[in-house]
């Protein structure tokens, strides 16, 4: 995409209201923009990413063999009446039609998905089954802050298992465990499993996945020397207290919940009475889980988790675009139409091959102000043709996470990239 073309403008300074790194900078650098507290609209850089993110998703989710599907973000009222959450979940956004009918906006699919599935399954070998959708969720949430990390409408990434026995749900659930350690991996942070409330699903925990950083807003007792979390909101062990894995001693950290699973055992298939028939032919309650991944927070994590003062620095596997050139100007008109023509050529080739590249081709527009831009936006590998390095027939190549530059040929530089975009 050549800069020209891009509608979407870099904000000198980020919004004075912002607060969180990822609120100042998604905004600032225009991959987002806020509508109203807690309601963004995506835009072109920022919905790539989104995509990015999503396409990971799909991919985990599809190899633990859940099949895709996409539920209403409309539901009715006696759906949440029958599991009694209707008055009971305060987040939950209810409407009235013309005719005085009431609705609620998908705030969590359960009362969806259970009445849904129970209507194609009626025997132990339709079991095991999972389905998820990629899908917005909206819930009134009393405070929405942080940037994208609390919306009022955000993407979740959810999805729900069918069971007929508890072995087999605990199965699936570990295997979900991995999945999202991959998921979270892949999109460049290091999640930490946090034991946490069961909800009103269970009296046992839930899991939840947390990228550590100061920039969070749930407390989590860790231990200092295994792996064992546990969220503080469910105040079963102290700080200073020790482990009950290992017994060294427990500290406090802070985290961004970025995904949540649960064993919802026979919760929702009691409400909506859903049952199969055994081996045996006896009927059998089936046993459910559910396993969410809040997408448009991960994206608002990612940033939290990878930036410095200039900027974003996306993690290459889900950066809106691998590669930004820049051809600075030159007051001499036949360098400069030599820095055009050589940056074009490039251009060319890469979006031939398929590489995603910002070409940034403004020609009213100052060095500094390019490379602060470059900055900003942090996509991995900053390609600069200047009057200077014109001198040397070369790019300046510089990585965003890394301080300094060097330089490529104008003859090797289309395969060097090539390859970089190829390295995982
Ligand atoms: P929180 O405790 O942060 O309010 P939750 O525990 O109510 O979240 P879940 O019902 O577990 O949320 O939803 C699954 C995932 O969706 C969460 O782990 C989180 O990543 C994401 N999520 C939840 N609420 C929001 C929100 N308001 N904005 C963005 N993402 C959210
Ligand atoms: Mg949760």
């Amino acid at each position: 995409m050549r800069m020209t073309q891009l509608f979407t403008k870099t904000a000198k300074e980020p919004p004075h209201d912002a607060e969180s790194a990822n609120a100042k900078l998604l905004v600032q650098g225009g991959f987002v923009h806020q509508e109203m507290a807690g309601v963004y609209s995506w835009l072109p850089l920022g919905l790539k990413t989104l995509r990015k993110v999503e396409a990971i998703i799909r991919e985990e989710m599809d190899a633990l063999g859940a099949q895709e599907i996409l539920m209403p973000g409309l539901q009715p009222k006696e759906n949440w009446m029958t599991t009694g959450r209707w008055d009971t979940v305060d987040v939950l956004f209810k409407l009235k039609s013309q005719t005085k009918k009431e609705f609620a906006l998908g705030a969590t699919h359960e009362e969806i998905v259970t009445p849904l599935v129970k209507s194609f399954i009626s025997s132990y070998k339709d079991l095991p089954l999972a389905v998820y959708q990629i899908q917005t969720k909206y819930r009134d949430e009393l405070r929405a802050k942080s940037g994208v990390l609390r919306g009022r409408e955000f993407g979740m990434k959810d999805l729900y298992s069918f069971h007929l026995s508890q072995e087999d749900l605990e199965d699936f659930y570990g295997r979900a465990m991995e999945a999202y350690m991959r998921v979270f991996g892949r999109c460049g942070i290091r999640a930490k499993v946090t034991e946490a409330s069961g909800g009103d699903f269970s009296k046992k925990f839930s899991h939840e996945f947390h990228l550590e950083t100061p920039a969070g807003e749930d407390n989590i007792l860790a231990c200092t020397a295994c792996s064992f979390a546990r969220n503080a909101e469910i105040a079963t062990v102290k700080k200073g207290g020790s482990c009950p894995e290992c017994g060294a001693a427990l500290g406090m950290t802070k985290g961004i919940e970025i995904g949540n699973i649960f064993d919802l055992g026979h919760k929702f298939a009691e409400a909506f009475n859903v049952e199969v028939t055994t081996e045996d032919g006896e009927k059998q309650l089936v046993y459910m889980g559910c396993f969410g991944i809040g997408i448009t927070r991960l994206v608002g994590a990612i940033v939290e988790a990878s930036h410095d003062d200039r900027g974003i620095i996306w993690p290459k596997s889900v950066a809106p675009m691998a590669v930004h050139l820049v051809s600075l100007s030159s007051k001499d008109a036949s360098l400069q139409a030599r820095i055009r023509e050589t940056a074009e050529g490039l251009y060319d080739d890469l979006e031939k091959e398929g590489i995603e590249v910002l070409w940034d081709n403004r020609t009213d527009v100052s060095a500094g102000e390019k490379l602060v831009d470059a900055d900003l936006l942090g996509f991995p590998l900053r390609l600069i043709i200047s009057e200077k390095t014109l001198k040397d027939n070369a790019f300046e190549w510089k990585l965003r996470q890394e301080k300094t530059s060097s330089l490529v040929t104008v003859q090797d530089i289309r395969d060097e990239v090539i390859a970089f975009a190829a390295e995982e």
